[in-house]
């Protein structure tokens, strides 16, 4: 699969989606979920409200918040508020990001910051853990405490 598949629309990188991993690594007995998600565009649909309640996205008129002017509407606030308080995660700062790099270099970031400090693999956004090595961390977090 393209990497660039894992850009979901409203700026959350797929691959660090609690979702995405637990299909991807086929962890639903072990963490006791039963949803997963193969990531925003190969499900061709938008996990966080924002595509039912935004006309433009529920048409395909933009890929991604990034190329909307009211970005960021009330609804993306809102998403974005959550994600920050909850995850660390400032989904307007990474649909700014997306502006100024593109979607290349951005998945690339995205990847490596996701990336486990002690094996390499893959950490959960949602759950500040490494689904590979189960160290808990989370880098959006470990940036605010600096
Ligand atoms: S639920 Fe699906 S679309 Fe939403 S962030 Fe997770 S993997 Fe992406
Ligand atoms: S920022 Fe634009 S594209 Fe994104 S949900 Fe809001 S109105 Fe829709
Ligand atoms: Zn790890």
């Amino acid at each position: 699969m393209k990497d660039t598949n894992l850009i979901a629309r409203c700026g959350l990188y797929c691959g660090a989606c609690r979702a995405y991993l637990l299909l991807k690594k086929d962890l639903f007995e072990e963490k006791g979920y039963k949803q997963g998600c193969k990531g925003c565009k190969i499900r061709n649909k938008n996990c966080a409200f924002l595509k039912k309640q935004c006309a433009p996205l529920r048409k395909g008129e933009y890929k991604y918040c990034s190329e909307c002017d009211e970005m960021p509407c009330p609804n993306l606030k809102k998403l974005n508020d959550g994600y920050e308080k909850r995850y660390g995660v400032s989904l307007v700062a990474n649909i700014e990001r997306l502006r100024e790099v593109g979607e290349e270099k951005w998945i690339k970031e995205q990847i490596e910051f996701y990336k486990c400090p002690e094996c390499g693999g893959e950490i959960c956004v949602h759950d500040d853990e490494c689904y590979d090595c189960g160290l808990k961390y989370n880098p959006n977090k470990e940036k605010y405490k600096t």
